[in-house]
């Protein structure tokens, strides 16, 4: 989708620290980490919240959620446990209209809203 951020690190035209990436998912650090690790992983098709997600997106979705199990499981650092956070929309303090997944990990984290 054209003027979308996470659209263009996906095609490779904003650059991006890529850990994972195959047909349905691509991951790659978060800028702005607020753990040792931090990584997104969003579906390369343009979704742009879980609210936009459709019937036919049920397979996709369990990759996306497979992926992520994956990619947590490179880092030596969640072998631990890590978090896994979605937010969505305006009140959910989503910034980015594209669907993605933070892990964040590496750290013993502390601040729990549940
Ligand atoms: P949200 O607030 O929408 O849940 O998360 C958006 C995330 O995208 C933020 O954690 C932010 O640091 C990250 N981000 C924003 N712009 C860029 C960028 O250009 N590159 C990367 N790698 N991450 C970004
Ligand atoms: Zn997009």
């Amino acid at each position: 989708m054209e003027n979308c951020l996470f659209c263009k690190i996906i095609a490779g035209e904003i650059p991006s620290t890529v850990e994972y990436e195959d047909e349905y998912i691509y991951a790659f650090k978060d800028i702005n980490p607020v753990a040792p690790v931090h990584t997104l992983v969003v579906p390369k098709k343009h979704i742009c919240c879980l609210d936009g997600l459709c019937d036919e997106d049920e397979a996709l979705m369990g990759k996306v959620m497979l992926g992520i199990k994956k990619v947590a499981s490179k880092y030596e650092e969640c072998k631990d446990g890590y978090r896994v956070i979605n937010n969505c929309g305006e009140n959910g303090g989503q910034t980015v209209m594209h669907l993605h997944f933070h892990i964040i990990g590496g750290t013993k984290l502390d601040e729990k809203l549940i």
